[in-house]
């Protein structure tokens, strides 16, 4: 029997986005929480790359190693080309605000946003991911993106972090105002998973 796959986060949004993911493709899956892997203060070293894949493979093999568990983790931002890319690898924590976590942290962040673009004629934005996969035979890196642009009020509040504010180009609509179907559709982690999955083949 295969043993299932750890998907190595703690945030909450991703895993929701994650689990129907690989649901789909029959693939078994626990997180960090379900094997008692207990927060430590190592895992805040280990995205200090400047690079969204070398950050997603540091937490792969770190949870792999400290597991033994064949182990999928993904690094991903918000690229905004009038800020010379930034929030990029920084959009977790952008607003510098440590004391803060999950939606206070988020409406930090998204105020941050607002006034860095008050002056900006190209409001246009990406969402990057980088799903990374580690087991004690293969390391394997996928990207995906999705594109939209930066509004300057919410619309929505479903999805997480800068969802509310970011208007995708596929969908007409903020993926604060979609559903999470249809989120998984064009998003960056859906991209970044399925090519994950689609690399790593059958069983
Ligand atoms: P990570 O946990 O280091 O990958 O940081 C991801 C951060 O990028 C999140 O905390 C959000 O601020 C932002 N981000 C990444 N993907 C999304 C998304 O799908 N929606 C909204 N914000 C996202």
């Amino acid at each position: 029997m295969v043993r299932p796959l750890l998907l190595a986060t703690r945030s909450e949004g991703k895993l929701r986005e994650l689990r129907p993911l690989f649901a789909e493709h029959s693939i078994e899956v626990v997180d960090l929480r379900d094997i008692g892997v207990v927060e430590s203060p190592v895992e805040d070293t280990l995205e200090t790359h400047s690079t969204f894949d070398e950050n997603a493979l540091a937490k792969a093999r770190y949870f792999h190693s400290l597991t033994g568990r064949a182990t999928v983790a993904d690094d991903s931002g918000l690229v905004v080309p009038a800020l010379d890319g930034r929030p990029g690898v920084m959009s977790k924590r952008w607003s510098g605000r440590t004391d803060l976590a999950g939606q206070a942290l988020d409406d930090e962040n998204n105020r941050l946003l607002l006034r860095s673009l008050e002056n900006a004629h190209d409001r246009s934005a990406h969402y990057v991911c980088a799903a990374a996969y580690v087991d004690e035979r293969r390391e394997i890196v996928c990207r995906g993106e999705a594109h939209g642009k930066i509004l300057d009020a919410a619309l929505g509040d479903g999805g997480f972090g800068y969802d509310p504010y970011f208007l995708s180009t596929e969908l007409g609509r903020t993926f604060g105002e979609v559903s999470a179907a249809e989120k998984a559709r064009v998003s960056h982690r859906a991209r970044a998973f399925a090519a994950l999955i689609h690399r790593l083949g059958p069983g």
